[in-house]
């Protein structure tokens, strides 16, 4: 690069990346494709619109990307195009769940979220994010002792309350969602059914996740989770008489953002192709191996894991333990000082405040990447006990 300032800066980043153990349960590494297409000339071109229906000109190759971008995107979760429809625009997850409920959903309509210390996420109608100012959140958890989703209790939930939409999906809950389930209370209120994948996407593509589009009106999921692209999301839309898959693209474009990337939107294509070979199921089967023996030797060691243990990629543990362990700021800032991130994290019915909460989260989709198996979790799990007890 001719920018010595900024070329300086992406190779030390590049040498952090490499140096750390990273656990970060929303991260994880892209292939050199994927860098490659992101950093391509299809970042140049504005294409306002949608293929075949543009503003400008000249879109006769990027018309091509994102069709292909949309059909890899059906494909990869066994979707019928004359039953899906997706939109593969969205900047992020965060305006693709916005997108989502604009075009759902009248200002002020009841969203049924789990509350964000619970494990959900802001844009499921926390206050401090547009969502829980534009529409009202009703509030759900887990319960207090299984730390599990209690069915019963949210079918109660919302009879009471009648949500007009149930967004499931969440940013650290550790267990498989009985999506049936969900399906049946989202029913007793009559309510949209919005699951948002984003955390799992990469599990479900990857076969050792229940899929959930069976059950959901809507499904929205970003792409550089589990997933492994670039940053960005896909808005998926069952194609039915309420042409939901015609508002999301209105919602999308042009109600929240003008032109698409389309570089990203090639990166993403590139992302979905790796994620439909074999080697990604075998990635994904090895995600959930690592993620156990990490959770299991922690709790082994001592350690409380929340909701008793994990079948993702991610799971939290409870460092605090009521005093007499260490807070989660102190113990991610401890592991981030020798070399291992993480994130600290509220637990569900935390006592400490969201800024020094009573818990880590640890995920282990990064590390598979770079080819970590069992015994390397034991070494980390060994590593992060005598850590937290110095
Ligand atoms: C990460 C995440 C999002 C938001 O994604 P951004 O790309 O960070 O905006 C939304 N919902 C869930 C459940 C997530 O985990």
């Amino acid at each position: 690069m001719k920018d010595k300032k900024v070329e300086k800066l992406i190779v030390a980043e590049k040498a952090r990346q490499k140096k750390v153990v990273n656990l970060i349960a929303s991260e994880n590494y892209v292939s050199a494709d994927v860098l490659k297409a992101l950093g391509s000339e299809s970042v140049n071109k504005y294409a306002e619109g949608y293929a075949g229906a543009r503003y400008y000109g000249g879109n006769e190759v990027v018309d091509q990307i994102e069709n292909l971008c949309k059909e890899r995107a059906l494909k990869l979760f066994g979707l019928d195009p004359k039953v899906w429809a997706v939109n593969v625009q969205s900047l992020s997850g965060s305006p693709a769940n916005v997108a989502v409920y604009t075009a759902v959903l009248p200002l002020g309509a009841k969203i049924m979220g789990m509350s964000l210390d619970q494990g959900g996420h802001l844009t499921h109608g926390h206050k401090a994010s547009v969502t829980g100012k534009w529409w009202k959140q009703i509030p759900y958890g887990l319960d207090k002792d299984s730390e599990l989703l209690d069915y019963d209790e949210l079918l109660k939930i919302a009879m009471l309350e009648k949500p007009d939409m149930l967004v499931m999906g969440y940013t650290a809950y550790s267990k498989i969602i009985d999506w049936h389930k969900m399906k049946m209370v989202a029913d007793s209120a009559g309510a949209h059914v919005h699951v948002d994948m984003s955390h799992i996407a990469g599990l479900v593509a990857g076969g050792v996740y229940p899929s959930p589009f069976e059950y959901a009106d809507t499904v929205m999921t970003t792409t550089h989770k589990t997933l492994r692209g670039p940053r960005s999301a896909l808005i998926f839309s069952r194609i039915d008489d309420r042409k939901l898959y015609e508002k999301i693209d209105k919602a999308v474009f042009p109600g929240m953002q003008g032109g698409p990337h389309m570089n990203q939107i090639a990166a993403v294509a590139v992302a979905l192709g790796e994620a439909a070979k074999p080697d990604f199921k075998k990635y994904a089967k090895q995600v959930v191996k690592n993620t156990k023996v990490l959770a299991n030797t922690l709790a082994k060691k001592g350690w409380r894991i929340v909701s008793k243990g994990t079948d993702t990629h991610l799971f939290l543990v409870d460092t605090w333990m009521n005093g007499k362990g260490i807070s989660g700021k102190a113990a991610s800032d401890l592991l981030e000082q020798n070399g291992i991130i993480v994130n600290k994290n509220t637990i569900p019915f935390d006592v400490r405040s969201p800024m020094d909460p009573s818990g880590i989260r640890l995920g282990t989709a990064a590390e598979t990447t770079r080819g970590k198996k069992e015994k390397d979790m034991i070494k980390t799990a060994e590593k992060i006990d005598k850590l937290l007890r110095s």
